[in-house]
């Protein structure tokens, strides 16, 4: 038995194949898992839960067969769907974790985080971060009809994959001194997170102790996921080298 944790998945309607793999690897995992967690950019965007349309019934229904099987399932906000509520989260049979959770993992502390905020190099988007995660700004956007919620959206869309185009890759990757401060902060030698799209298992040292950070994949290519047991940690597709 081990534990599944992914991230990244950037679901949406042009991603038919993402949602299949996703499907599959449930399905595939379900008989040998006791938890799953979902580190945040389930989807591609939210715009709140009364825009769930029967489009996502096939995803809700495959992580509430997982909870219904009572395996717990977790859910964590990313940049993309941190509009996700309580709503969603029920209808799954999930619950939502607050951005920075450490968790015993097989008798050990490891902080569980989506991976924006460690990437503090990247000025522009930490302060767009802060407005839109302003409980005031998020009741404002949801009382706002839908189409205009879509419009909204979409702009900040063009203007993050503008910038994006222009900053470099070092910029939107974490920062080493953050990851580090924030792993001190909570106690921990083990921290896992998705958002960058690099894959990895990092070691480094930690003041005096040996350290990993543990990097979820995205699904562009294929199914890219972590499965942790007491013998250790293995991630499907490791793609970036520290
Ligand atoms: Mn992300």
């Amino acid at each position: 038995m081990h534990t599944l944790f992914v991230s990244d998945l950037h679901l949406s309607h042009d991603t038919p194949k993402i949602a299949q793999n996703f499907l599959a690897l449930l399905h595939e995992q379900k008989s040998q898992i006791e938890a799953l967690y979902i580190l945040g950019d389930l989807f591609e965007y939210w715009l709140g839960d009364d825009g769930i349309t029967p489009a996502h019934s096939p995803i809700i229904g495959a992580i509430k067969a997982i909870s219904d099987a009572e395996i717990p399932v977790y859910f964590m906000h990313g940049n993309r769907d941190f509009l996700i509520g309580e709503t969603f989260a029920n209808q799954c049979g999930a619950h939502i974790l607050p951005e920075n959770t450490v968790i015993q993992l097989y008798g050990e502390p490891v902080l569980l985080t989506h991976g924006d905020l460690l990437c503090t190099d990247d000025t522009e988007y930490m302060a767009f971060r802060e407005q839109v995660r302003n409980p005031a700004w998020q009741t404002h956007f949801l009382s706002l009809p839908m189409d205009q919620r879509i419009e909204m959206a979409k702009q900040a869309r063009d203007v993050s994959q503008h910038s994006t185009k222009e900053k470099s890759m070092e910029i939107m990757d974490a920062n080493l001194a953050s990851v580090k401060n924030t792993m001190n902060s909570h106690s921990v030698n083990k921290m896992i997170h998705g958002h960058t799209h690099r894959p990895a298992i990092h070691d480094f040292k930690l003041g005096d102790n040996q350290a990993h950070r543990i990097v979820l994949g995205d699904w562009k290519e294929k199914a890219s996921f972590l499965t942790v047991s007491k013998t250790g940690y293995h991630l499907s597709d490791p793609r970036w080298t520290s």
